[in-house]
C-alpha cells in the first residue's frame, strides 16, 4: 500500500510542477487579455485542487509510516478495504464520510 501512495504522490507531484510551469508561461506580456486571464485561473484552481490531494496522499504516507493508516480521523474506526481500495488517501471512513456536520 504504501509504494501505491508513493507512486501516487510523485505522480501528483509531476502534475502540479506541468501546471506551475504553465502558470509560469503566462507570466510574460500577456496580462490584459482575459482569455489568458481565464485560462490562468482555470489552470491555477486545477494547481489548487492537485496540491489538496497531494496533501492527502503525503498525510496517508506519513500514516502509514506512523501504523494509523487507515483508521478514521473522524471516529477512529477502520476506514475499509474497499474504500481505501477506491480512495488511497482517504482521511474517514464511509460513515463519516457520508456524514456532514
Ligand atoms: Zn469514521
Amino acid at each position: 500500500m504504501r509504494s501505491r501512495l508513493e507512486h501516487e504522490r510523485d505522480r501528483l507531484h509531476a502534475q502540479l510542477r506541468e501546471f506551475q510551469a504553465a502558470e509560469g508561461t503566462f507570466d510574460g506580456g500577456f496580462a490584459d487579455s482575459s482569455q489568458v486571464t481565464a485560462e490562468r485561473g482555470e489552470i491555477e484552481a486545477l494547481a489548487g485542487s492537485l496540491s489538496e490531494s497531494l496533501r492527502d496522499v503525503e498525510d496517508a504516507v506519513a500514516k502509514v509510516d506512523a501504523g494509523t493508516y487507515g483508521t478514521c480521523e473522524t471516529c477512529g474506526g477502520a476506514i475499509g478495504e474497499a474504500r481505501l481500495e477506491a480512495m488511497p488517501s482517504a482521511r474517514k471512513c464511509i460513515t463519516c464520510a457520508s456524514t456532514r456536520r
